[in-house]
């Protein structure tokens, strides 16, 4: 059985390296810095937010009672929902609403509906 993936239709406006801020959820106010995107599901991997801890505990298993250590913790990182964060404006320092402007290259380049500047540089 294969599961379907939600697939994000939104605009995916983040980048790897961005620095954003949480907007909602226990980590809201945090800010980091967006070390992965995952467009298809719409999220994003910030260092060190939304980090689910797995527990593994020794089970016994096989007839004799043997052991099988499998101790540890595995970290794994959910990601957030892009629309849960927001971009933090390299030039006014505060949270931005983008816009797509078209670079004179041709390009699309992201721009800070607040002040104006170019995000990417
Ligand atoms: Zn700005």
């Amino acid at each position: 059985m294969k599961k379907k993936k939600p697939v994000y239709e939104g605009k995916m406006r983040l980048k790897k390296g961005d620095e954003i801020i949480v907007l909602s959820g226990k980590d809201r106010g945090k800010r980091g810095t967006i070390r992965q995107t995952l467009p298809e599901a719409g999220k994003v991997i910030m260092d060190g937010i939304n980090i689910v801890t797995r527990h593994r505990k020794p089970r016994a298993t096989g007839q004799r009672g043997m052991v099988k250590q499998q101790l540890g913790e595995m970290h794994i990182p959910m990601g957030l929902l892009v629309s849960k964060v927001m971009l933090i404006c390299p030039k006014c320092n505060k949270e931005a609403r983008l816009s797509s402007v078209r670079a004179e290259d041709g390009s699309i380049a992201r721009k800070c509906c607040k002040c104006g500047a170019l995000v990417d540089s």
